[in-house]
């Protein structure tokens, strides 16, 4: 499948390189305007001039090397491999530093330039035809959860450099640069923001921010950056470190393209996401003493609300988890005084998203006043759902269609976040799915099959 990717990458460095052939100073003004433009936070990129989609390439005609993509990314496992035969790699520990210092050799084996910014995030760079067009990127990331799979990100690094290998050998040339990218701390599993150095590289987190992160020893973000070696001193910013585009190929990790047995999933968009934590205070009595009919029961309460916060979900079409639930004082003969839960809400749509999270809202007052409880919910976390580049998502679909056949396919938005929401606020962007099977994904039981790669 990264085959596929090759083409898709190629297809949009064809067109990217049609439209600086055609059209080059048109393409010059309205990249300037974009870089003029993003300085703000959330900034949502204009259109590029790309050529338009009849000027499709039949395809690279090149493909990866199989046999090398599976060994390498075995030999890369053992890098925080685990009986289970999963990987523990979390972000910035000597095991990640040791798979980066592999990338980076192996990078530069095949004649790539190696950026590493303020994040640590390592731009490995081929160079293309035209050098003064920022590269198209392929990223993705090598860090994993604790008890995390082979492929979850690492698929997506390897293929791309893959991608380059194959290139490099074929004496290719492309249009525009390529850069395989790897994205720092993208699980949040050891500093606890997901997908945070494409962040900062997208202006939607502070350098700073990032910085003053710690994990659960006290060992700051920057001050492991430092000590694996990764503090690079090319800024953290698509101002000053732009890309043109970025594809992301990851398995779905999700059970749709195994269900309807397709192989490839057009990636249209990632879905919208919302955290409330919600704090329910009733009256702790003693429990035998106290009548049914005169209690504020507040664990009771809230699984009442736990459970109308599903029947949410299958109202909408969307998804909701309760991933958090306390209770005290946790003594059998007394009335549980207070709880406090979590509340997950994800949707394709901002607008159906908001919706059930006002619903969400609404329903746990209406229970608690039942109950004679009193609430306070606090909304946490916002990532707002993206859509994709629609150019970007042309050139999968087109490659799609050339690689598994028009059936053998479908668009889909992605249910997980991944650095390309970040991307996506900045240049084209769209990712390709590969089944992932029986939907999972970190766990170390993590498959997708070498022919689907
Ligand atoms: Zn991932």
């Amino acid at each position: 499948m990264s085959h596929l990717l090759n083409r898709a990458i190629s297809r949009a460095a064809f067109r990217l390189g049609s439209a600086v052939l055609q059209s080059k100073q048109c393409l010059e003004a309205k990249y300037k305007l974009q870089v003029a433009a993003s300085s703000g936070h959330y900034f949502k990129y204009q259109r590029h001039g790309f050529a338009s989609s009849q000027h499709v390439q039949s395809g690279s005609g090149l493909s990866v090397n199989q046999t090398r993509l599976w060994e390498t990314i075995h030999h890369t496992a053992q890098w925080g491999a685990t009986p289970e035969g999963g990987v523990r790699r979390l972000a910035l520990t000597d095991l990640d530093k040791s798979v980066r210092e592999w990338f980076v050799a192996e990078a530069k084996k095949y004649g790539c330039a190696v950026k590493i910014d303020q994040m640590g995030n390592i731009f490995a760079i081929r160079r293309g035809r035209n050098d003064d067009i920022p590269p198209i990127g392929i990223g993705s990331h090598l860090d994993t959860q604790p008890a995390g799979g082979r492929y979850d990100g690492i698929l997506g690094v390897q293929a791309g450099l893959e991608i380059l290998k194959v290139l490099e050998e074929t004496d290719t040339e492309t249009h525009a640069p390529l850069a395989v990218i790897n994205w720092t701390n993208e699980e949040g599993a050891r500093f606890t923001t997901g997908m945070l150095s494409s962040a900062v590289w997208a202006g939607n987190a502070t350098l700073q921010e990032a910085y003053d992160h710690v994990d659960s020893e006290g060992l700051t973000l920057k001050g492991e950056l430092e000590r694996i070696g990764f503090l690079g001193d090319v800024e953290a910013s698509f101002d000053k470190n732009p890309l043109s585009a970025h594809f992301e190929y990851h398995i779905e990790q999700g059970p749709f393209l195994e269900d309807e047995e397709k192989s490839i999933g057009v990636v249209t968009g990632v879905q919208g996401m919302t955290w409330l934590m919600v704090d329910v205070v009733g009256r702790s009595q003693h429990c035998g003493t106290t009548p049914i009919d005169r209690r504020s029961d507040a664990l009771l309460a809230a699984s009442q609300m736990v459970s109308r916060v599903n029947e949410i979900a299958w109202e909408n079409g969307g998804v909701t988890t309760v991933g958090v639930f306390r209770s005290s004082p946790q003594s059998p003969g007394t009335i549980p005084e207070e709880a406090t839960f979590s509340v997950d809400i994800e949707h394709p749509s901002n607008e159906t998203m908001d919706r059930m999270t006002i619903s969400v809202r609404e329903s746990i007052e209406a229970i608690a006043k039942k109950h004679g409880c009193k609430i306070k919910i606090e909304q946490t976390w916002r990532s707002a759902a993206v859509a994709f580049d629609e150019e970007c998502i042309g050139a999968v679909r087109d490659a799609a269609i050339l690689h598994a056949g028009k059936d053998g396919f479908r668009e889909l938005p992605a249910g997980a976040g991944h650095d390309s929401v970040n991307t996506s606020y900045k240049c084209p962007t769209s990712m390709v799915f590969i089944p992932s099977k029986n939907g999972i994904s970190h766990h170390p039981s993590e498959y997708s099959t070498p022919e689907h790669w």
